[in-house]
């Protein structure tokens, strides 16, 4: 009997450790490096001294993660937005930014107004059926390079879209304009006071060369996207980009380069 209570004993330590280390792994852990100093043939390469950022990244993070392919309603780092907080229906954000967009939430309706999630996760096939219907709305008589062009200067490849990632989300009106004045001014001018309290940026800002153009609606969960966003640097290749019409030019506009890393350095 005492053999069995002890065995329960540890059965219950070890569930309770598992849950612990899973909380370890699922947390995102970044810490400074000393490189080694590399002995090879004698020569000794001097770089001793130099500091370099080493991401321990999450186990979940790999190129599908990246490129939207998996389905947020059955992926652990997602939870389904409540409909008082949109205004679509099972929509998805990584739970981690939802917690900080709930807080973030709470304030701005102290402060007079409501944020309203419009869109937020978009899986690689959710974004292929944006990237198609614009497609199909422009004329023929531009070419298919023109037409991705055009595109490209507000939506993204999929595969390439920062809302694959659960961090994204677009708020309110889907029109710049519509944050100048009124209350579309209100809520644009507590946002940038305020969003970046939460962990909230602002990724498409005006004045960049390169990228897609301004867009005051959407904000991006910072603690995790800065990360998600280094490993594409490292990891990312436009040639991975196919499967819908005119991916065959991603390599030529260099969406990886120009479009996914090319964002306000605020969100780096
Ligand atoms: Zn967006």
């Amino acid at each position: 009997m005492k053999q069995t209570k002890n065995l329960l004993t540890v059965f219950i330590f070890s569930i309770y450790a598992c849950t612990q280390n899973n909380v370890e792994t699922i947390g995102v852990k970044l810490h400074h490096h000393i490189k080694q100093t590399v002995e090879q043939s004698g020569t000794k390469k001097n770089e001793e001294g130099t500091a370099d950022e080493i991401i321990e990244y999450p186990d979940y993070l790999n190129l599908d993660f990246i490129m939207g392919k998996f389905d947020p309603s059955s992926h652990e780092r997602f939870v389904r937005i409540e409909d008082k907080y949109t205004n679509k229906t099972n929509i998805y954000l990584d739970k981690k930014a939802y917690k900080a967009f709930l807080r973030m939430y709470r304030d701005a309706y102290k402060a007079g107004f409501r944020l309203v999630i419009i869109s937020a996760t978009r899986n690689f096939d959710y974004q292929k059926r944006i990237w198609d219907l614009k497609w199909s709305e422009l004329s023929d008589s531009l070419s298919d390079n023109e037409k991705v062009r055009e595109i490209l200067l507000y939506s993204s490849m999929p595969g390439s879209s920062r809302h694959h990632w659960g961090t994204e989300m677009d708020l309110n009106v889907l029109e710049n304009s519509y944050y100048d004045d009124g209350e579309g001014k209100k809520i644009y001018d507590w946002l940038r006071l305020n969003a970046h309290k939460y962990g909230f940026c602002k990724p498409y800002t005006a004045g960049r060369e390169k990228g897609y153009n301004e867009e005051k609606w959407h904000w991006s969960y910072k603690p995790l996207s800065s990360v998600y966003l280094k490993y594409a640097k490292e990891n990312m290749k436009d040639e991975y980009i196919s499967g819908f019409k005119g991916s065959e030019f991603a390599r030529e506009i260099g969406i990886t380069q120009n479009y996914i890393l090319s964002v306000n350095e605020d969100c780096l």
